[in-house]
């Protein structure tokens, strides 16, 4: 099959678009060759934690791959399988585990036999999906579409650090698109601040701006505590229970920010997504779109398309796995939008 080549500067430019690509070749045997990688970004090229997600694609798929080092900017792949088994991944830097877990999740739903992955990098990083999100968000879902694959965290791990480790366990699955045009009503809401290796009291002053500006009782909040030898981190998240789905927003701490501006900013995220009315919040969006193709498509509404949304859409439609459609929904058009994957076999 002749390689596709994918600039890698179209749309926000940053490493979701090498990812999907690499998603999207080990599921459909596509070669590419990727050039302009990550030239949307400030230090252009391979980072340490995309050359994981390269490394870890081509071991499950058997890949060739050629301009795989850090500071590239260009690389061609070409997959010749798909093997399951246990997989032990180094990003041997504090890259996001759970960006890794992403890239290979479906082509190993898609493998003929289970897999368990062990992954070692950060857990928590800002601008990624953290564990938690996965675990209590995303994966949820794809578990709910279908799919046979569960996440522990052993270790977490923050930036600058690293130094975590999580494992996923995963079984040969199909997945089904299920209904997600209308989230429903709010059943609960419930507030996790994990600390590891720093006091209690950073949580309790979290979880104080937060009961306090969400209105919510005290046994809505809860302190997460994890042994001081483990890491050094703080990561808050709101977990909104509706009616058809969960929604999972994460703030993260980072040394010089004070506990309760790590508590606004998850506050004002969370009363975004409350004012709206899509069903799927900003990150899911884009996350979802993959997982629509390789069920056979769907749909869900969700607020003001993301960059990353449109990139990964345009990324998929050039790969010939889909045909996206993201327009506004009936009503006001600057609040909800629908997205509409259409896969093609
Ligand atoms: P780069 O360094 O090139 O920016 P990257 O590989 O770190 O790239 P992006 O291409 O920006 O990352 O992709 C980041 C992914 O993390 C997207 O899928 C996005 O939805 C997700 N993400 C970012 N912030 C959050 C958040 N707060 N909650 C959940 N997911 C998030």
């Amino acid at each position: 099959m002749n390689p596709l080549t994918i600039d890698g500067a179209q749309g926000e430019g940053g490493g979701q678009i090498l990812r999907s690509a690499l998603t999207l070749s080990l599921l459909r045997r596509q070669p590419f060759r990727i050039e302009r990688i990550r030239a949307g970004r400030a230090h252009p090229g391979l980072m340490r934690q995309h050359l994981a997600c390269v490394e870890a694609a081509a071991r499950i798929g058997l890949a060739r791959v050629d301009g795989a080092h850090v500071g590239s900017t260009a690389l061609e792949f070409e997959p010749q399988g798909l093997v399951a088994g246990h997989h032990e991944i180094e990003i041997g830097s504090a890259g996001s585990t759970l960006l890794v877990l992403q890239t290979i999740l479906l082509p190993l739903l898609a493998a003929d036999g289970p897999s368990r992955v062990r992954i070692h990098g950060a857990t928590h990083n800002p601008l990624a999906p953290s564990a938690d999100f996965v675990a209590e968000g995303f994966l949820p879902l794809l578990r709910r579409m279908g799919a046979n694959a569960t996440l522990s965290v052993e270790r977490p791990g923050f930036m600058p650090a690293g130094g975590g480790v999580i494992e996923a366990v995963v079984g040969p699955s199909s997945l089904v698109a299920l209904p997600l045009e209308d989230r429903g009503a709010l059943r609960d809401v419930r507030i996790e601040a994990l600390v590891c290796g720093l006091p209690r009291e950073i949580a309790e002053r979290e979880l104080g701006v937060v009961a306090r500006r969400l209105r919510l009782r005290a046994d809505q909040c809860h302190v997460v505590e994890r042994p001081r030898s483990e890491a050094t981190g703080n990561a808050l998240h709101a977990i909104l229970q509706y009616q058809h789905l969960r929604v999972v927003v994460q703030a993260l701490g980072r040394r010089g920010l004070r506990a309760e501006q790590v508590a606004q900013g998850l506050c004002e995220d969370v009363r975004r997504y409350m004012l709206g009315d899509g069903a799927v919040d900003e990150h899911l969006a884009d996350q979802l779109l993959l997982p629509l193709v390789f069920a056979g498509g769907g749909s869900f509404t969700t607020g003001r398309p993301s960059g990353h949304l449109e990139s990964n859409a345009r990324l998929i439609e050039a790969f010939g796995a889909a045909r996206i459609a993201i327009a506004p929904a009936q009503g006001d058009p600057a609040k909800t939008w629908l997205v509409r994957v259409d896969a093609v076999r």
